[in-house]
């Protein structure tokens, strides 16, 4: 199970449920910083899979030809 993070990893303040950021010094949350993580993911997915759709439409109308 996930662990919630109840202090800051760089100025130990208490942070707020579910917080994104450390209200006292603005560092990311292990839990924002993971999500970050997988939105760079998904990101990169989404950009592979365009990249093949183009690649594959350009050898289908080189096909044509
Ligand atoms: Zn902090």
């Amino acid at each position: 199970m996930e662990q919630v993070q109840a202090n800051c990893d760089k100025c130990g303040a208490e942070l707020v449920r579910d917080a994104a950021y450390c209200e006292r010094c603005g560092t990311r949350t292990r839990r924002a910083r993971r999500m970050v993580g997988i939105a760079i993911r998904v990101e990169l997915l989404f950009f592979g899979l365009v990249v093949l759709l183009v690649i594959g439409f350009t050898w289908i109308y080189a096909a044509q030809r």
